[in-house]
């Protein structure tokens, strides 16, 4: 089980709405914040509380205990102006993680300058990634180190994510060794990652072992 951490998403979109559940899914703490009423009503079981409010306004922000959070994640949608406003509060507020969705480049600056602490674009960045991952096919996809023995990419299986590299023990469950992650978000190869590093959905696994040890593996993905 991974760390119990306490999160706030504000705007329950489609983004919001099934990022809210999934963490809370994973056993986080959920406060849920929309203006409308009805997906409010909707993600009432899958939070820990879901408030009907208007996130630009910093008194209610401090009202529904948002200054305990560990992390906050704001998808206003096309309402730019209101995802601004709402990330100089929480930067006011003195929270530590903010992850805003952006959906223009200007926009993504924007809440960079104001303090934002990581800025999404999920149509970039899947598109990136995607573009990744079908470019490197069998470049990096599988390289034959020795007969028998290769290093492998590998987008994680599902049960991996969430969990710390030192959680999933893939020498001995699986036989094979870590050798990196390849980081889309912030873009970056971690090198001899962490045992503590939580591995996320849109990491890409970098392993060696032998053929066998890497089939069962990507079998399971
Ligand atoms: P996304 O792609 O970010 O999920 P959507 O447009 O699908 O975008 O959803 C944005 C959500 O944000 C809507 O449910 C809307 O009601 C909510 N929202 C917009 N402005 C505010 C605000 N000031 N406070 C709280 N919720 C808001």
């Amino acid at each position: 089980m991974t760390e119990k951490r306490k999160f706030a998403i504000i705007g329950l979109g489609k983004f919001g709405f099934y990022l809210a559940r999934r963490l809370f899914e994973n056993g986080h703490e959920v406060i849920a914040v929309d203006t409308n009423k009805e997906i409010v009503q909707e993600i009432k079981d899958y939070t820990t509380q879901a408030i009907i409010a208007d996130a630009t306004n910093k008194e209610t922000l401090l009202s529904l205990g948002i200054d305990e959070v560990d992390t906050a994640i704001v998808s206003l949608g096309t309402r730019m102006d209101h995802s601004i406003l709402v990330t100089l509060h929480l930067k006011e507020i003195g929270l530590k993680e903010i992850v805003v969705k952006a959906i223009t480049e200007d926009h993504r600056k924007i809440l960079e300058i104001i303090g934002a602490t990581t800025v999404i674009f999920p149509e970039k960045d899947m598109a990136e990634k995607l573009a990744l991952n079908l470019s490197s096919r069998n470049l990096m996809d599988y390289l034959p180190i020795a007969p028998g023995f290769s290093i492998m990419e590998l987008a994680p299986p599902n049960g991996f994510i969430g969990k710390t590299i030192k959680e999933l023990q893939l020498r001995n469950v699986y036989g094979v060794q870590l050798i990196a992650v390849k980081e889309l978000i912030p873009e970056r190869v971690n090198l001899v990652p962490s045992p503590d590093a939580v591995i996320k959905e849109s990491d890409v696994l970098v392993l060696m072992g032998t053929d066998e040890a890497l089939k069962k593996i990507e079998e399971t993905a």
